[in-house]
């Protein structure tokens, strides 16, 4: 059997990265003199690389490995799946056990009337279903001018054409053609970075009422729906003021327009719930998810829509689907991952006792000096850089370059957070223990010194 563990030296591997690999939002120039670092094992929330150095994963992966590294019953849960049924589609009337027990899981474990799937490889794709998918149902209920989506800036959505547009990342856009017609975007409630002399709670109302707004200023019966992630993750962790997501629901149901929450990273236990609507108090018509479903350890994405959305979907053939919909391996080894979340009782864990922990020590990162705010929902916060806390200052003219040195300096003191712009990130796997909680904010608080 051939085997990929790594027996060639560090300088090896990484001249044949620099040489044929291209990597997902990276600078490619800087690769080849620095070189990529490379992982090779991984055990509950620790990562070891090339070097043999043992790394606290503080962002379980990419927001993804939920139960934690090195989960023998997942693997065992594909390699039988392989053996039974490595493959079969789910198109034109066929289907199989694994993506049909995960349906019915799904559908328990998703707040109702949320109770069918359609299956992706991932959030991108899930997100992409949704963009046809809301626009099929206006039509097919009699309104095909109901075509425009509402976002946010700031938000990610994904990396696919569509989904890109869906989301708000200016970077993105600038770059092979986004957004697609059709897309709208509103602002974000940082209230840190954008709230000026509102309070939190005015900030929240006033970013929400632009929903509103940019309703009216569309034509409120043109307008499909609204996507938004209940806590944005990409965008830099932005928890939203507490008067935020009532008045977005509030304007949802005035004009009957539907409600995507992108639960890719806020599902799966990850606010301390198993959705992050339920932590954000929202009711929304569809919801992504990915990442968490799996923890990572099989591609596998998908859309859970509402009985009323399935009925009218349900009345003619929607011509939408990916091979892979639905892989059975990939179900198989998500449905361990939903009984190991659940009978463990880990999402409970972090709503009662890793999350307000990780929460107290989280908030006292705002005592060091270059820390603005620490904001932090169950498993994933970030705390803002600043100049000047007082002033809410962001490090203008070289905007993020304190962030990155803050997650170089992290890297190098053997832990992982994600800099976003000047804020840093924290979503560690769901399984931290209080010792590793302490052991992280104790390299955090190191590597904000060395960064100063
Ligand atoms: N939606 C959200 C909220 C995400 O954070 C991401 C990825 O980070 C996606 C969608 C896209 O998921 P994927 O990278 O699996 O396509």
């Amino acid at each position: 059997m051939a085997h990929l563990t790594n027996t060639a030296p560090t300088a090896e591997l990484q001249a044949l990265d620099a040489a044929h690999h291209m990597h997902p939002f990276t600078h490619g120039a800087g690769l080849a003199d620095k070189g990529v670092r490379i992982m090779t094992r991984g055990e509950g929330v620790w990562l070891t690389d090339s070097e043999g150095n043992r790394i606290l994963d503080a962002m379980a992966g990419l927001w993804c490995v939920n139960v934690g590294y090195g989960r023998q019953e997942l693997v065992e849960a594909a390699a039988a799946q392989m053996s039974e049924l490595p493959f079969y589609n789910t198109f034109f009337q066929t289907s199989h056990v694994p993506a049909i027990r995960l349906a019915e899981r799904l559908a328990q474990l998703a707040p109702d009337p949320l109770n069918h799937v359609f299956y992706a490889s991932s959030g991108s794709e899930a997100n992409d279903t949704n963009l046809r998918l809301v626009r099929t149902y206006w039509e097919m209920k009699g309104q095909p001018q109901r075509k425009a989506i509402i976002s946010r800036w700031n938000a990610y959505h994904g990396s696919s054409v569509g989904s890109g547009s869906l989301g708000g990342m200016k970077g993105m856009h600038a770059q092979g053609g986004m957004p697609i017609p059709d897309i709208h975007h509103i602002d974000q409630p940082n209230w840190w970075s954008e709230g000026g002399d509102m309070t939190p709670e005015e900030f929240g109302v006033a970013r929400a009422r632009q929903l509103e707004q940019k309703i009216e200023e569309l034509g409120p019966d043109t307008v499909a729906a609204f996507i938004a992630e209940p806590v944005q993750g990409a965008g830099g962790v932005i928890v939203p003021p507490e008067t935020y997501w009532p008045e977005i629901q509030r304007i949802v149901d005035k004009y009957g327009i539907l409600l995507i929450a992108d639960e890719v990273i806020c599902g799966f236990g990850r606010t301390g719930n198993w959705f992050g609507s339920q932590t954000m108090g929202l009711r929304p018509d569809v919801m992504t998810v990915a990442k968490g479903l799996s923890s990572g350890y099989q591609p596998i994405g998908g859309s859970i829509v509402s009985d009323e959305i399935a009925s009218v979907l349900g009345g003619d053939e929607f011509n939408h689907g990916y091979t892979y919909s639905g892989h059975p391996v990939a179900c198989a080894v998500a449905l361990e991952n939903l009984r190991i979340l659940d009978e463990e009782g880990i999402v409970t864990r972090v709503r009662e006792e890793t999350g307000p922990y990780l929460k107290e020590r989280f908030e006292s990162l705002v005592e060091h000096p270059m820390v603005g705010e620490a904001k932090i929902v169950g498993l994933m916060g970030s705390i803002a850089l600043t100049p000047d806390k007082a002033a809410r200052a962001a490090f203008a003219a070289d905007a993020g370059t304190v962030g990155l040195i803050c997650r170089e300096r992290c890297f190098a003191n053997d832990l992982i957070m994600r800099h976003v712009g000047d804020r840093m990130i924290v979503s560690p796997p769901l399984v931290i223990t209080k010792d590793e909680i302490d052991t992280l904010i104790e390299r955090a608080w190191r590597s904000l010194d060395e960064a100063m």
